[in-house]
Parts: structure tokens; C-alpha cells; sequence
């Protein structure tokens, strides 16, 4: 039988068509700003800072990872599961090393999506107690009241920490050791892992560099003895934050400034007797004069004065460690 001439072309046009759309695809991939930005911050020791270039597929939030001699740690897993993949190629790329741990330093969404992309490569998610009781509940707010049903099936799939610890944990990758201890001021449950052969600090959302925190939960006076801490601890630390670039001490102490700027000046006007938007109103234009050049000011600065305001009214909701 004579082949068919017309339809063996047709054939060999259709896969040229699909291998140059699946080039042009690769190459796209290749072309799209990257979710994070790697940064090497001590020996094995790498950042992994969030891409505003990357728009919708940015990362979301800061993470991190640790290679030790024998385990890699990683240090919060982002607001999706792409970008996870993402890190964790990059990491396997560095070493072929086991990654042992994920440790989540908080229970917000952007910190803790891709938990299961890292629980199924064969990593243990640990966090303080309180991450693992607020995951898959607490989250749920930062949809609003219109909340739809995926992004609440999303939420109540999250990866948990299956390790949990009231106040710290101290992690060997071999012979190298990681200090994680908990800290109060920002959620309530919020981790900070210190590598001392390195003098570098992953302050999760503890400290933001240069840019405006979300204060949603938050406690800003125990957060700011937390930062006097920190201060005080490691003068000579690098400081990978939440947001923001990789910082010293001396953006911390920006950071802190902030925090205790934004009481004195809340507290200053609730004694003049404003509140509400009279409040905000009030109190926008002093923080702007010392903080307008930060990040997410705008996004930011109203909720920041707002829950400032709650908090020393004594009338703000946080969330509740579970009763035992
Ligand atoms: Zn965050």
C-alpha cells in the first residue's frame, strides 16, 4: 500500500507546530521573572527573597535553606505551590543532600503553601504549636467574608507541621546546628531560627526591611521587646526578613523604630480624643513623613494605624492558642 502522502505531512506539520509551541512555552518559562531571587547570605547558607517583577507568580514571602553536612533545612515554603517547586529544584540543583526539615515561623498563608510540595519529597514541616491550630482556620480571614469554595478547600488542605514545640527546638544537619526559638509580637506563634556557624537569622515575619508589616494579628508591644532582643543578641547578624531585602542590625532597629513610632503617635492621638478615621486621618501624615519610602506604605499604613489603635484600646481580636 502507498503511505498516504497528505496525511504523513499532516502529521509531520502537527508535531513541528507542537514542538514549536512547546519551545515557545520553554522558552516563555525561561523569559518569565523568576518567583525569588537567591541570594547566598553565608556558607550553604541561601536566601530566597521574593520577586514583585514576577507579579502574579511571585513568591509571595521570603524563605530560605540551610545545607548542613548529612540534611538540608528549609525555612518556609511560600504563598503557592509553584513557587515550592520552584525552590526545591533550585535546592536540588545545590545538592543532592536529603531535605530533613521545613520550618514554617508562622501559620500565614504566604509562609507555609507549599508545605506540601516539601512533606512530599520527604521533609518533616515543623512549627510552633501554634502554626499547626491556626493553619487551616485562622487563613481563611485573609479571603474576606466572599470566600469561595476552592480557596476554603485550599486552606483545609494545607500541609500541617507534624512536629510541634511550645518555645524553640534545636536542629543538627549533621554537624551543623540550628537554633529555632519562638518569639510573641506578630501572630502569637512565630518561630526565628539563628545559624550560629554563620551569625545569619531567619526572623520570619518578626522584621520586615524597609517595608510596612501587616499587623493583623499582631502585638506590637511584646513585638517590640522581641526586636530589642534580636537587637541586642546578634549586633553583627545578617537578617533575612519575612519581606524585604536580607538586612543588619541596624534595619531592625528601623523596623523597631517603626513599631514604637507608630504606639507613640496612636497613643498620642486617642489622648487628644480621636478615633476611628479621625484617628487615621491624624496619625497617616506623621508616619508617612519618617516611613512614605517604605514598601506597601499605602497598602499598609491605614490597617497598621487601625490595629494599632484596637490594640491599645485594649479591643483587638488575635488569635487564641487551642485550650489543652
Ligand atoms: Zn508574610
Amino acid at each position: 500500500m502507498r503511505p498516504n502522502l497528505r496525511a504523513l505531512l499532516i502529521r509531520a506539520l502537527g508535531f513541528l507546530a507542537l514542538a514549536a509551541i512547546a519551545a515557545a512555552t520553554a522558552s516563555a518559562q525561561q523569559n518569565a521573572p523568576a518567583p525569588f531571587i537567591l541570594h547566598q547570605v553565608g556558607p550553604g547558607v541561601w536566601a530566597a527573597i521574593d520577586n514583585p517583577a514576577a507579579k502574579s507568580g511571585r513568591a509571595g514571602a521570603n524563605a530560605g535553606f540551610v545545607i548542613g553536612t548529612d540534611s538540608v533545612l528549609v525555612i518556609d515554603t511560600f504563598e503557592n505551590p509553584a513557587a515550592a517547586q520552584v525552590l526545591l529544584d533550585q535546592i536540588r540543583q545545590k545538592t543532592k543532600l536529603p531535605i530533613r526539615f521545613v520550618v514554617n515561623t508562622h501559620y500565614h498563608l504566604d509562609h507555609v503553601a507549599g508545605n506540601n510540595i516539601f512533606a512530599a519529597a520527604g521533609a518533616t514541616i515543623l512549627a510552633q504549636q501554634n502554626v499547626r491550630a491556626w493553619e487551616r482556620t485562622e487563613n481563611k480571614k485573609f479571603f474576606g467574608p466572599k470566600i469561595t469554595t476552592a480557596q476554603t478547600q485550599m486552606v483545609e488542605s494545607l500541609g500541617l507541621p507534624s512536629i510541634t514545640y511550645q518555645d524553640g527546638v534545636t536542629l543538627y544537619l549533621g554537624s551543623r546546628e540550628v537554633i529555632v526559638r519562638s518569639f510573641p509580637g506578630h501572630t502569637g506563634g512565630d518561630s526565628v531560627l539563628f545559624i550560629p556557624d554563620a551569625n545569619i537569622v531567619f526572623t520570619g515575619d518578626l522584621f520586615w526591611c524597609h517595608m510596612l508589616p501587616n499587623l493583623i494579628d499582631a502585638s506590637t508591644k511584646p513585638w517590640v521587646e522581641t526586636l530589642d532582643l534580636m537587637i541586642q543578641h546578634h549586633p553583627a547578624a545578617t537578617f533575612v526578613p519575612g519581606h524585604g531585602e536580607v538586612g543588619h542590625v541596624q534595619d531592625v532597629s528601623d523596623f523597631r523604630g517603626y513599631l514604637s513610632d507608630l504606639r507613640a503617635d496612636v497613643g498620642q492621638s486617642q489622648s487628644a480624643g480621636k478615633s476611628g478615621d479621625t484617628l487615621i486621618d491624624s496619625v497617616l501624615p506623621e508616619i508617612q513623613q519618617k516611613y512614605g519610602t517604605w514598601d506597601a506604605f499605602a497598602y499598609f499604613a491605614k490597617p497598621d494605624i487601625h490595629y494599632t489603635d484596637l490594640e491599645l484600646r485594649g479591643e483587638k481580636r488575635i488569635p487564641q492558642p487551642p485550650k489543652n
